[in-house]
């Protein structure tokens, strides 16, 4: 799991907004950097609105990138033209969050699924259908489905029935956008089990953007963790859930629900002040400086680089050298 699928290089995606006479700007993703490997999932946590899904949508060029690089398999697809992205919009493909809303309810499942290769001329309309009972069964559902209509089906089948159509343009790369959040719990974990399966069987990479931090931690090999459209730590599911290193991660972790309430009334929460601040009018510095109970002087006018703490990426002053001395004193290492 060495060579990169995807590359993101200080990518950036601002939305101009309409609000009384002054257009305004929304900085929903600014400058992040982080790459994904072959076979690889990388989760992405962060609260509602922190810029998860545009960072999902900005990589797959469903919004078009205000500045930075896209590589995928070492190409750069950042400026391809429609035509041009053609071909590799076959390779990129998204799972969407509401399994109600993204199937076409006139279409009959056979149609749904075999609607992407028709669009991409792949096959005939004999070995089309082959494919898609093929799918049916890779996701749990039986052939004859291929007739039915969306509504003869639960949530859970109707996800399957999009993670079907996503497959079928054999994709290297899955942006999964909240797959399970508006399914049952007792449906998620089938959900989960079927991409770890795919996964196994194909050695396709996911981002993975959830709400659920416990989920999350299970499915990804790797953890990015977001603020106000910055990408404020990275690391290894194992590390970050273990010991998180930005404030943020400390505080959003320590929010995790846990099942055993013996240690759930061990474990310290941590509370965090104040609202997120509005994208639209970010805090000057650090964007986390509002609501940080460490913030030094130069979190309030100077944006904190990414520091490399072991195998991590953590952008946050406190991991510079220099406040080394200082984050000891703070304990900082101790709080979650
Ligand atoms: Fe807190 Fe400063 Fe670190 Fe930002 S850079 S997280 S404000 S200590």
């Amino acid at each position: 799991m060495e060579e990169n699928v995807l590359e993101v290089k200080r990518l950036t995606k601002f939305f101009e907004v309409n609000r009384g006479i002054k257009p305004q700007v929304v900085q929903a993703v600014n400058d992040i950097s982080f790459e994904v490997k072959k076979g690889e999932t990388f989760g992405l946590v962060g609260e509602s609105g922190c810029g998860k899904s545009s960072l999902g949508r900005t990589i797959l060029r469903i919004y078009e990138p205000t500045n930075g690089e896209i590589l995928f398999d070492g190409k750069d697809i950042t400026k391809l033209s429609r035509k041009q992205m053609l071909p590799y919009r076959q390779k990129l493909q998204m799972i969407f969050q509401d399994p109600y809303a993204s199937l076409n309810p006139r279409f009959t499942v056979g149609e749904i699924i075999g609607e992407p290769m028709e669009i991409h001329n792949i096959g005939t309309p004999k070995t089309r259908q082959k494919k898609v009972q093929e799918l049916l069964e890779i996701v749990g559902l039986k052939p004859d489905h291929i007739r039915r209509y969306p509504h003869e089906f639960s949530g859970g089948q109707r996800q399957r029935i999009g993670i079907a159509r996503t497959l079928a343009l054999d994709p290297e790369f899955i942006v999964c956008d909240e797959p399970i959040s508006a399914l049952d719990v007792s449906i998620q974990a089938q959900v989960i089990n079927l991409l770890e399966d795919i996964q196994k069987a194909t050695g396709i990479s996911y981002l993975f953007i959830a709400h659920d931090l416990g989920m999350v931690k299970h499915i990804s090999h790797r953890i990015g963790v977001m603020y106000l459209g910055h990408m404020v730590e990275v690391g290894t599911s194992n590390d970050v859930y273990k010991k998180p290193l930005h404030p943020y991660s400390k505080a959003l972790l320590s929010a995790e629900p846990i099942p055993d309430p013996n240690t759930a009334r061990r474990k310290k929460r941590i509370l965090l002040e104040g609202e997120i601040p509005s994208p639209i009018n970010p805090p000057k510095g650090c964007p986390f400086n509002t609501r940080c109970p460490y913030a030094v002087a130069e979190c309030f006018h100077q944006m904190p680089a990414n520091f490399k703490v072991d195998n991590r990426q953590v952008s946050c002053f406190l991991y510079a050298p220099k406040y080394l001395r200082m984050r000891e004193n703070l304990s900082i290492e101790n709080l979650a």
